[in-house]
């Protein structure tokens, strides 16, 4: 399951057993590790760091009260970002960072284009054979037809109205 950096990662006892803790901010305090958490993340994997949940605390609330500027890679601002992925890329893509405005707008784009994405994932599966195109086109030749049909009969009515 690949992760966003910042995320804990499950890590089961005994792997946890095999690590003391990494200490925050280069600070080896050496205690027993109890938490797996998800540093630099890219499309081949994430780098983890063992901590103790007092070490973790204190880098979560380092982060809060000195939050890094980066520049966010969808509007080249200044900004604090934060990870996430290309929906269109799934969860093995690469991590982008961008600003939490961005983001929410991105989120937001990708959810109303949704139906599409899905619509071209029921083609991949089932590919378009000569028989769908054929019932495709009489479908259309159908639909034609009836618009033809609508258009004559409001050409009627307002030719009556004139009248
Ligand atoms: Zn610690
Ligand atoms: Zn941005």
């Amino acid at each position: 399951m690949p992760y966003l950096p910042g995320q804990i990662a499950t890590a089961s006892n005994q792997e946890l057993s095999q690590h003391t803790c990494e200490g925050f901010d280069e600070g080896h305090c050496g205690k027993p590790s109890e938490l797996k958490v998800v540093g630099e993340t890219d499309s081949f994997g994430s780098e983890f760091h063992y901590m103790c949940r007092e070490c973790h605390t204190k880098e979560v609330e380092h982060y809060k009260e000195n939050p890094t500027l980066e520049t966010c890679e969808r509007c080249n601002q200044e900004a604090v970002v934060r990870p996430y992925r290309d929906p269109d890329e799934g969860m093995s893509g690469p991590v982008y960072w961008a600003c939490s405005p961005c983001i929410s707008k991105y989120m937001e784009y990708y959810r109303e284009d949704e139906p599409v994405n899905q619509f071209a994932d029921d083609e991949d599966d089932e590919p378009w054979t000569p028989e769908d195109q054929a019932q495709w086109e009489a479908d259309e030749a159908e639909l034609d037809h009836l618009r033809d049909q609508e258009d004559e009969q409001a050409r009627q009515e307002s030719n009556a109205d004139a009248q």
